[in-house]
């Protein structure tokens, strides 16, 4: 479990070299901040630049291929609020001929074969980690505590 932590890039940045396109099928329950997924990259993947239609970046093939063991090929993604695609920049190291990894997540009934979770967001976590909304309301009740004794303290 030794797979880096990939760069999420948010904004569209043109690269030079070839980028590969992944649409990966995660349960709805999944899609939320803080989720970590871990993703084996195949080694075959569809150009993101011409769709298949053979370009400069592809080498006219339509595809990209990649050599690498399943372990190189493997990568972590941190997914941040409503995080629908995700844009990784040499997700597997400047070797690889991978300039860019679009990955699209789809919600679906049951997870790709190559996508697992690695690790749940807050929600999917359970108790134990304070939400935003629970430290707010955990602010709130203190609040109302601290003024019903300080009207105690009055009497
Ligand atoms: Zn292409």
């Amino acid at each position: 479990m030794s797979a880096p932590l990939a760069n999420v890039l948010e904004r569209d940045v043109d690269t030079e070299g070839p980028r590969g396109r992944l649409t990966v099928d995660v349960p709805e329950s999944w899609l939320e901040a803080g989720t970590v997924l871990e993703i084996v990259v195949p080694k075959r993947l569809a150009c993101a630049r011409c769709d298949g239609g053979g370009c400069d970046g592809c080498g006219r093939s339509g595809a990209i291929r990649i050599d690498e063991s399943e372990e190189a090929r493997t990568v972590r993604i941190t997914l941040s609020e409503s995080a629908r695609a995700v844009r990784l920049i040499r997700p597997l190291g400047a070797d690889a001929g991978l300039d860019q990894l679009v990955v699209e997540l789809r919600p679906a009934a049951v997870a790709s074969e190559l996508c697992r979770r690695v690790r749940g967001g807050p929600r999917g976590n359970g108790h134990g980690i304070l939400t935003h909304a629970r430290l707010r309301l955990l602010v709130l009740v203190a609040f109302v505590v601290a003024v019903i004794v300080a009207l105690a303290l009055r009497r």
